[in-house]
This record gives C-alpha cells, structure tokens and sequence, in this order.
C-alpha cells in the first residue's frame, strides 16, 4: 500500500489569507486510492507518532466509501482567526455568507479578546457567538474572562478553555451549566481518545476527522462519549474538508453548525465546496490539474514528503491499516 500512496502522490502548498495558528502557507499531500481522493496534511512540526492517524484517515478516505449519509448538507459556522481591527474582522466575516455561528480565536491578551469580541457582536448583532481558547486559560483566568465575555452577551459555548481534564471538570463545576463547554484537544491529543474519561469535564465534543484517525473511529469516539458533537476542520484543503463534510453527513444527531467552512481562509484551493446560505453540501471533490501543478512544492520538500509518509507508516499506520482490513 505504501508504494500505491507515493506513486500517486501529489504534495501543494496552499497560501492562506490569515495568519492561522502562526502559518501563512498549508502544504498538504494528496493521493488517490481506489475509493477517491485522500489528504495527508498533519502540521509540519509533527513527529511521525503524531502524524499517524493522519494518514489512517487517508488511507480510510482512499480505500473505503464512506458511510450512509443522514444528510446531503452541512451547516457551517464562520470561523475569525485572533485578529484585530473591526475593518479586518468585517472584511473576514464576509467570507462566509449565511453563516449565522461565529467562531472566534481568543485566548492572548484579555482586552484585545473582548474588543474582539464586542466588534464580531456589533458586526453580527444576530449571530451565534463561540469562542475558541486552545486550552490557554488557568481556572481563574477563565472564570474572570467568561464572567466578562457574558456580561456583553450569551455565547454558544466555550471550547477548551483550559487544557487538562482536571481543570475543565473544575471550571464545570464552577460555570453551573452557565456556559457550555467544548472539549477539542483533550480528546484529539489524548493518547487515547476512546478512553479518556469527558464525564463531568465537557458538555459537547469537536471531532476533527484526520487527527482522530478517519470517519469509522471519529463515529465510534462520539458514539462512546454520548455527547453532542461539532465536526470541525485542520485548516485542510477542500478535499480534507470533504472527508470531515462526510462525517457530519453520518452523525445521528447534528444540534450544531460544524468548523468546515475553514477554506475561505486559503487564498486558493484544490477544489471549490460551494458555501450557500450557511451551508455547504457534501461532494466528493476531485483536485483540479492546473491547481496541483500550479501550487506544487520544490523537489526537496517533495523528498521530505515522500519520507514523511514512509516513517508515519513504519511508525504505526501500517499496523492500524492492516488491522483494519484495508487493502489497496
Ligand atoms: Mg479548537
């Protein structure tokens, strides 16, 4: 198999509009398996360990069609990197038209934070207010910083505003049920997301489908925390994106709108998922030609690529594909 994803192997850097967690450019790595296209685009500071169910989810999307769908669209939210500036935040959220949900980075500095968030409330005075902390808050700090994003009105919830699983389950305790909170890397870098124990820690769970290992484990982590759940994306190109459309497609239950509109953030893609109305529909998008020769990366990077996919497979993708039955 691993000789089957380097011989169809397309490798793009992606320019992005915004800095989006300190990167200005996505390179992400294509291949096409027998059941469609698939994205292996785990961050380039990853080490191979971490870069594993990144290709599992690849693989799955190149080998195995994806489940029954419940539904043939998606609702999506807009999401604001932490900038600043009401112009620039205006000129983003104009990306994303019909999108009645606002994620927003925060986290930094507490003023620029609310000012941010004052500015999205003015802007969208009738728009669904969800704030992104990555984990970054102590239990104070996040008692202090929601007692004064609330005092400018709700918000949807919170999501990971502190990183253990001993802080949430303490700032759960304190919020009351005032303010619901959203649980994203505690579960997507655990070392095992199945076992982590989110009772009493979070009310809703982000499923982001290529860290978590693909659709088929993605279903069976949401299954086993019984939690609502929030598909979002890892600022991946549209065919990424189209895996994550998918899973959100199968959920049962879908109570909110999903993290999936994050390609307006590229300044250009592989492929267009057409956002409508707050929606986008679910497709299996293929790469346009000009768009893989076009965006594609210097033969040294390519190098570094292919070796990439080599030690992730070796490291334990090999072994979760296997065991999955997968063949190629
Ligand atoms: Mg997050």
């Amino acid at each position: 198999m691993l000789d089957s994803i380097l011989e169809s192997l397309h490798v793009i850097s992606l320019p992005t509009k915004t800095n989006f967690r300190s990167v200005t450019s996505r390179e992400v790595a294509l291949f096409e398996g027998p059941a469609g296209w698939a994205e292996f685009s785990p961050f380039l500071e990853y080490d191979a360990k971490e870069c594993v169910p990144w290709l599992v989810s690849a693989v799955e999307s190149a080998t195995q069609s994806a489940p029954e769908p419940v539904r043939t669209s998606i609702p999506v939210n807009a999401t604001l990197p932490a900038v600043n500036g009401s112009e620039r935040i205006a000129e983003i959220l104009s990306w994303y038209p019909g999108c009645s949900s606002i994620k927003i980075k925060i986290g930094g500095n507490l003023e620029a934070d609310l000012k941010r968030i004052s500015d999205v409330r003015t802007l969208s005075p009738n728009a669904s207010i969800r704030i992104d902390v990555n984990g970054s808050w102590t239990i104070d700090q996040a008692r202090v910083a929601l007692q004064s994003i609330c005092q400018g009105g709700p918000i949807q919830y919170v999501e990971q505003p502190c990183s253990t699983i001993e802080e949430l389950r303490e700032l759960k305790k304190l919020l009351n049920g005032e303010v619901l909170i959203a649980g994203d890397e505690i579960l997507r870098k655990a070392h095992d997301p199945l076992s982590v124990d989110l009772r009493d820690a979070v009310d809703i769970v982000m499923l982001k489908v290529a860290p978590l290992g693909g659709i088929s484990r993605s279903l069976e982590i949401a299954k086993k925390h019984g939690l609502p759940v929030v598909v979002s994306s890892a600022l991946e190109s549209a065919i990424g994106l189209s895996y994550g459309l998918k899973l959100a497609a199968s959920l049962p239950e879908l109570p909110y709108a999903c993290g999936l509109a994050t390609g307006k953030l590229l300044g250009s893609d592989v492929a267009e998922l057409a956002l409508m109305g707050g929606f986008i529909e679910v497709t299996s998008p293929t790469p346009a030609p000009d768009a893989l020769i076009n965006h594609r990366v210097s033969d040294e990077k390519l190098s570094w690529w292919r070796e990439r996919i080599r030690s992730t497979w070796v490291e334990g993708a090999q072994d979760w594909a296997s065991a999955e039955g997968w063949v190629w």
